[in-house]
């Protein structure tokens, strides 16, 4: 079997990332995007912030979206507008970026890390017993992992049985829906991230809150630059987190217009290795019920031998990657013993899928050859 395909097939790399085929897409519009902003004469929090912060708020589905420098920076000045205060505890997932931690620490937040289910996202029926035997536990960070969106009626009745403030990390699914309803849409906060490895990446860093409340809008907007009120008032010890009018022309034209082809592009991919992907050996965790993904990233689970599979793949020119080969608390940042963090259960499913997940390519530019290619390779694997 593994002879038909290898030497025909097994040519062009296939990448995680593909910034040069999107380059080809984009070019004429970032040109022209760049053009503008240097016309204009105004290089920070200008028009394009402005236009960007409206037709993102539209997509998303919320009334409010504040442009900030990155993820991280959405994330912790989230949590600042709820009033977080330091020393206070956040439940939160073990299995995400690092930033998702990193942000509750840098507002002066203590982590609690509760198991992901066996779909890697956070167990919500774990967290609901978490939060009985916790009764101070005010704040809730979940994460969209994967581009899949954990169930919001889950989370509003969860929102509302136990009065929480409930931040969404947004930055792996934006655009992603439960049963009709907008990730970002029930938690009082959210934020997304443009890394350009984002589903709507920009050419840089970025990152955006987005709310329906006009008082966290506002304070939002005056804690991304440094507390700011009015010009020269300060009210808040705020950042400086601001997104750049250049970023957000290139998104307003290049990238914003385009999210919609590219999901639909990344979903049809899912379909076809969802339905095409049989092999024993490789399991794929499941979306959420009700959740309407954009498909972030792939993930598939080996059983045994990762290393291998991976090197397989690599063989095959085939590139993959692991989300995330370490658990949070792991991270020598985070050292046991430092009282920086919560262990609220035990993290066997967290620990499962650091050991064995690997991530497929799923980006938006790949050819139907390419996807083909993939399922061929998955199938043949150890087969
Ligand atoms: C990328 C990412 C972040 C951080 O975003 P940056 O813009 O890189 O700071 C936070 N949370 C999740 C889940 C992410 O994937």
């Amino acid at each position: 079997m593994a002879s038909t395909f290898s030497k025909e097939l097994a040519l062009k790399p296939i990448l995680m990332n593909d910034f040069q085929s999107q380059w080809n897409i984009v070019r004429e519009n970032v040109l022209a995007a760049v053009e503008r902003v240097g016309q204009s004469g105004w290089l920070i929090l200008g028009n394009e912030v402005n236009q960007f912060e409206k037709q993102l708020a539209e997509y998303c589905g919320v009334k409010y979206t504040i442009g900030c420098a990155s993820g991280l920076d959405a994330l912790e000045i989230s949590l600042r507008c709820l009033g977080l205060k330091p020393g206070e505890k956040v439940l939160t997932t073990p299995l995400s970026a690092f930033a998702t931690t990193l942000a509750i620490i840098r507002a002066g937040g203590t982590p609690v890390f509760v198991d992901v289910d066996e779909n890697g996202l956070i167990d919500l029926p774990l967290c609901r017993k978490i939060l009985q035997e916790m009764p101070e536990l005010r704040f809730f960070m979940p994460v969209h992992l994967y581009g899949h969106a954990i169930s919001l009626e889950k989370l509003s009745e969860l929102k509302e049985e136990f009065n929480l403030r409930i931040i969404e990390d947004c930055a792996q699914a934006i655009g992603a829906q439960s049963a009709n309803k907008y990730v970002g849409q029930v938690g009082d906060v959210a934020a997304t991230s443009f890394y350009p490895t984002k589903n709507l990446g920009c050419m840089g860093d970025g990152g955006a809150i987005l709310t329906q409340n006009e008082t966290i809008y506002n304070h939002a907007k005056s804690l991304r630059d440094y507390g700011q009120t009015a010009k020269y008032e300060h009210a808040y010890l705020g950042l400086n987190s601001r997104l750049d009018e250049l970023q957000a022309a290139i998104l307003n034209s290049a990238l914003l217009p385009k999210i919609k082809e590219f999901t639909s592009q990344r979903k049809m991919i899912a379909d076809r290795y969802l339905t095409n992907i049989k092999n024993d050996l490789i399991k794929i965790p499941q979306p959420p019920h009700n959740s309407d993904s954009i498909w972030h990233l792939f993930p598939v689970l080996i059983k045994q031998n990762r290393e291998e599979f991976q090197h397989y793949l690599k063989s095959l020119h085939i590139q993959t990657s692991i989300h995330y080969p370490k658990i949070i608390p792991e991270q020598a940042a985070l050292k046991e013993g430092s009282g920086k963090f919560v262990t609220a259960t035990e993290l066997k499913q967290a620990q499962y899928f650091a050991d064995h997940e690997v991530s497929l390519p799923i980006h938006p530019y790949l050819s139907d050859d390419e996807v083909e290619r993939v399922v061929i390779a998955c199938n043949a694997w150890r087969n």
